[in-house]
């Protein structure tokens, strides 16, 4: 979708004003877009390139764009709480979801996440995501579309995560895996067969308690090795003239991450699970840097 320069009928697109606030419509020509007493006509946008400069019937002036993935996720209709754009930047990395990959998720949710997930395996990858909930399954369908189209290396699936993860006939297992859904831990026993070995397990969750279930639960299947967890502050900055300084507001809390890689043979008694940063270079006795 985002290969045009061009705002197109029917595109989702925002109008975002000096304070940096979005407003979210979907372009039909012959409509007409209001806001606090002023319009636009849909037709003064449509065929005008991505980030125009546009003025409305009173003279404010707002910038009219095909919506970032971070945009669009903050203003798409939810069914649950999506991932934050913070959280979904650094999963994909963590995760290391590479183009070409099989990933499964879970669940669906309003399809933040699993929007991030297509874009980085691309078209020759896949992600098969279950989600319990009907509703949301096709809430997620309805976003997921409206952003990027057709996505035919996309698998939704109303399914419980808890109960098992299916491998079809002629798929592979996977090579990722990225939950974020209450109780990641009950997965962790389906991961064990679902996962390759080298494999990634990613899971998020808002409270400790329900990490250190998690953590048990991955070290008591004794496959998984370089189990870490983290979270994300992110610390937004004001520059304006002589007033350079962080925001007053952030978002302090979202969720705390744990990743860990499946390892061929499992790990021992004493856990070869190292943490990441620990690794050994080859016989070098000098510590390895922090990893962050
Ligand atoms: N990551 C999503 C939000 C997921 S919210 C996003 O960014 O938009 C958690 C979702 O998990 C909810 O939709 C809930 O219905 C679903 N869920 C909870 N338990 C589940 C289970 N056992 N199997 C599959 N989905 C489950």
């Amino acid at each position: 979708m985002h290969d045009m320069r061009v705002l197109r009928d029917s595109d989702r697109i925002h109008l975002v004003d000096k304070k940096g606030r979005h407003y979210a419509l979907t372009l039909k020509a012959g409509e007409v877009f209001q806001h606090s007493g002023e319009t636009l006509a849909h037709d003064a946008l449509i065929g005008q390139e991505d980030g125009t400069l546009v003025t409305l019937s009173r003279g404010k002036r707002m910038v009219a764009v095909l919506p970032t993935l971070r945009d669009y996720v903050l203003k798409m209709p939810r069914g649950a709480q999506v991932i934050y754009p913070k959280d979904l930047a650094i999963i994909t990395v963590w995760a290391d979801i590479y183009p070409g990959a099989r990933v499964f998720e879970a669940g669906a949710g309003s399809g933040a996440l699993t929007m991030a997930l297509l874009r980085a395996v691309g078209p020759r990858g896949c992600v098969v995501s279950y989600e319990a909930r009907e509703d949301f399954a096709r809430i997620a369908m309805k976003n997921i579309e409206r952003y990027m189209g057709d996505v035919p290396h996309l698998s939704v699936r109303l399914k419980d995560a808890y109960e098992g993860i299916e491998l079809q006939p002629g798929e592979g297992l996977f090579d990722r895996l990225v939950l974020d859904l209450p109780e990641p831990w009950r997965v962790v026993p389906h991961a064990v067969s679902a996962l390759r070995s080298g494999g990634m397990y990613l899971s998020y969750v808002p409270t400790v308690p329900q990490v250190m279930q998690t953590v048990e639960a991955l070290e008591r299947a004794r496959v998984f090795g370089q189990i870490e967890t983290f979270e994300t502050l992110f610390r937004s900055w004001n520059i304006q003239g002589r007033s350079v300084r962080p925001d007053h507001r952030m978002v302090a809390h979202s969720g705390f991450i744990t990743a860990a890689r499946k390892v061929a043979g499992g790990v021992g008694e004493q856990g070869d699970a190292q943490a990441p940063g620990m690794i050994d270079g080859e016989g070098e006795e000098e510590a390895t840097l922090p990893e962050q």
